[in-house]
């Protein structure tokens, strides 16, 4: 009996597996970011998630991007230069990785808020993560990158408590993305399921 128990709620987690769709999730980087950080991040979403991660060629920032203001990229247009990438027929989702800084132009704290990544929206089709911030942490660029593409999974940030949890909200501090774990709570990963 607990065999087949077993067996059913294994079945089951198949099924649920499989209604979250196809998406191939998308990597690309502009330019700076260097290879052995892209494959990394391949590797890290393709192992964390399960999904096929296809790399498309390596893009520069567009100059309208720039913000005058604290010369960061709005992370709005260069959303906006990602989604265009995907290709028409896909239901992907694109992650890009960029050196240089980015910003919310109006930001939740204050205007032209710097960031280390940005989804554009819960189950959204782009996300970017800035190594700006970064201080050439390679965990940290881990993390992040696996954190905003569960944002485009849907997943919004941790409610559990957990200071483990990948989708801890960073709030631009560094320490809170060094506290997480790359992993999900139990919480986050039965989201992740539906
Ligand atoms: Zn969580
Ligand atoms: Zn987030």
């Amino acid at each position: 009996m607990l065999v087949r128990l077993l067996l059913t709620a294994l079945l089951l987690g198949a099924a649920t597996g499989c209604r979250r769709g196809p998406e191939v999730v998308y990597l690309t980087a502009f330019e700076g970011v260097t290879p052995a950080q892209v494959t990394m991040v391949q590797r890290a979403i393709g192992a964390f998630y399960g999904r096929s991660v296809r790399l498309l060629p390596v893009q520069r920032h567009r100059p309208a991007s720039l913000c005058p203001v604290r010369h960061r990229h709005r992370a709005r247009l260069v959303l906006e230069q990602l989604q265009a990438l995907l290709p028409d027929s896909t239901d992907g989702k694109i992650l890009a990785l960029t050196t240089r800084d980015v910003e919310i132009e109006e930001g939740p704290r204050r205007p032209h808020w710097g960031v280390f990544g940005l989804a554009n929206e819960l189950g959204g089709n782009a996300g970017v993560v800035s190594t700006f911030r970064l201080q050439g942490r390679a965990d940290r660029l881990r993390k992040v990158s696996l954190h905003e593409i569960g944002h485009l999974l849907s997943l919004p940030h941790c409610r559990s408590g957990l200071a483990t949890c990948v989708m801890q909200d960073a709030r631009g501090r560094g320490a809170t993305v060094d506290r997480t774990r790359a992993r999900l709570c139990a919480d986050c990963r039965a989201r992740l399921a539906w």
